[in-house]
Parts: structure tokens; sequence; C-alpha cells
């Protein structure tokens, strides 16, 4: 993967609220109160509308990927952000 920017959103409605992501990359996932995991950008604030997606931050990429990778729920998507094409997660091409 080179360098190109992505982005991260999460499917709530097929969140199990584990909290693996959580542990993994706690700068870009949280748990809300709703007990569902929700992605955060760089004010810390959640985002919590359906699809809404932040920014990966390249420091945090190998967390990311490993939480999409591990997600049960299978519902954590990295896309690219130049044509939303989904790199990792469970509608990545392989
Ligand atoms: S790892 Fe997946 S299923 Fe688990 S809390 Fe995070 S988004 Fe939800």
């Amino acid at each position: 993967m080179s360098s190109e920017e992505l982005e991260v959103w999460i499917d709530q409605e097929l969140c199990t609220g584990d909290g693996i992501c959580a542990q993994y990359a706690p700068n870009v996932f949280e748990l809300d109160i709703d007990g569902l995991a929700y992605v955060k950008g760089e004010d810390d604030e959640l985002r919590q509308a359906p699809g809404a997606a932040v920014p990966v931050p390249l420091t945090v990429l190998s967390d990311v990927v490993d939480s999409a990778k591990e997600c049960p729920g299978e519902c954590i998507h990295v896309r690219r952000l130049k044509d939303r094409v989904e790199v990792y997660g469970p509608d990545a091409a392989s």
C-alpha cells in the first residue's frame, strides 16, 4: 500500500460491541454508551451519522487495518479517499 490517503467507517448495524477496534486503535475507534463502536476524528469527537468516515492517520494505519481484519462483525471499512474503493474490509477485492 502506498501512502495514498485512506478513510475508515463502521457499519454499526453489524457491530457486536466487543471493542477490539478500540483496543487496537483507540485514537480512531471508540465505543459509545450505546455499546457500539464509532470512528472519531482528530478533534476526538465521535462521528455518529450512518456511514460517517474519518481519515486514517498513517501513524495508525496498521492498527486500523488489523482492526478491519479482526473485526468479528466484519463491519470496519477502509477505502481510498480519491475513488472510495474499499481496500481493507469485507468489501475489499482481496
Ligand atoms: S471490532 Fe468491529 S464488531 Fe468489534 S466493536 Fe469494533 S467495529 Fe464493532
